[in-house]
């Protein structure tokens, strides 16, 4: 048995559940499914065959569903549980809670009601993939799942152009070569790119290349499962033109080429002469 059962403090509890591999749960996430006064989850069918597997058993505990959208009768009748004294695990179908995932709603009620909200930390397709890809982990960026609509979806992709991150999205196997198309289109075909697919899962696959190369690649093939798609960071030389650009074009609007330069280059300490050269350029769009 890897599980001990005892007394909870009341409050609730997020319980982050495998992603794949069955085994991959903690035993603190173990406990608190075996000693909870309510279970709560996003799929009651997936957490009762989770708590199977590892022998929990429910007993006349109840195991009630619940989703960001169940409304406000649910998430008062978990809060006021937790008023009454009792434990409450959360679990969302697969992950940690609250990552694309529901719980949110239910977190900002406990804590607006001044109940202790508590994370029993484990997987997260976001850290599994950023942790085999080999792209830089100092910064990135978790973007989730990208609009559906492709207007929408190149604007999002567009605005993070530049961010000086590891930019990651979830993606699903009918969406992955438009994605990867609008982000190849958007971001450059040469940046660097990673896809993971069914990781800690028996067909696990990890595909590097460039934007270019695995908009390609993907072009060929129809894929199924769950996938993370990670791109490499932004250039951070085009982020600081871009918000020395803004600033300009901005101050452009009320001052002169020359006292625009002035101003920008002393509020961003950066060298006059190239502040004023590129204010030049940009103003000569003026009238
Ligand atoms: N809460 C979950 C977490 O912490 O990762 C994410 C839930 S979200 C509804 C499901 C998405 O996560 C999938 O569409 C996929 O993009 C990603 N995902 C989940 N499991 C995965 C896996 N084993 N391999 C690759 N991606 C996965």
């Amino acid at each position: 048995m890897n599980f001990q059962t005892k007394p909870l403090t009341p409050g609730l509890y997020f319980v982050a559940t495998p992603i794949g591999s069955a085994r991959d749960i903690t035993l603190r996430a173990l406990d608190i499914l075996a000693s909870a006064d309510l279970i709560a989850s996003e799929d009651t069918r997936t957490t009762r065959k989770l708590m199977e597997i590892h022998g929990i058993p429910l007993g006349d505990r109840q195991i009630v569903a619940y989703h960001d959208h169940s409304g406000e009768k649910p998430t008062t009748r978990l809060v006021d549980a937790v008023g009454a004294g009792k434990s409450v695990a959360y679990a969302s179908e697969a992950g940690t809670p609250l990552i694309a995932d529901p719980g949110y709603e239910l977190g900002v009620a406990m804590a607006d009601a001044g109940y202790s909200v508590t994370a029993a930390p484990g997987p997260s397709a976001v850290i599994a993939a950023l942790t085999v890809s080999g792209l830089p982990t100092d910064r990135f960026a978790f973007v989730g799942f990208l609009p559906s609509t492709e207007a929408k979806r190149k604007s999002t992709i567009a605005d993070l152009r530049s961010w000086p991150a590891t930019l990651i999205f979830y993606e699903s196997p009918k969406r992955i070569k438009g994605s990867l198309c609008d982000l190849r289109d958007t971001l450059g075909g040469e940046r660097q790119a990673v896809v993971c697919r069914e990781l800690t899962k028996k067909f696990e696959e990890v595909s590097r290349g460039t934007l270019a190369e695995l908009a390609d690649h993907y072009a060929k093939r129809d894929v199924k499962g769950e996938i993370v798609v990670l791109v490499g960071r932004g250039d951070e030389n085009e982020a600081e033109q871009n918000s020395v650009e803004d600033a300009l074009r901005d101050a452009l609007k009320t001052m002169r080429v020359k006292d625009a330069a002035t101003a920008v280059a002393g509020a961003m300490g950066l060298p006059r002469r190239d502040v004023y050269q590129l204010a030049l350029d940009l103003g000569k769009d003026k009238p």
